[in-house]
């Protein structure tokens, strides 16, 4: 820690807390990217935004994810 040299970016830490409230989504700024961690089974799910993150966490959830069957 005392090495670190990164400096954090004012805009990525604001757009942190502005999606803080989204559950379990997060936004990879490297990646430019929504990350979510599945509820059902731990699997990571990535989408380009929220949108579609809805779509493809449906879409795991009833027709790809076995957790918990
Ligand atoms: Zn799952």
């Amino acid at each position: 820690m005392i090495n670190n040299m990164e400096i954090p970016d004012p805009f990525a830490t604001f757009v942190a807390h502005k999606y803080a409230n989204f559950k379990g989504m997060t936004y990879d700024f490297f990646g430019k990217e929504w990350r979510l961690k599945a509820a059902c089974c731990g699997e990571e799910l990535y989408a380009p935004n929220k949108k579609t993150m809805n779509k493809i966490r449906l879409y795991h959830t009833r027709n790809e994810c076995l957790g918990g069957y």
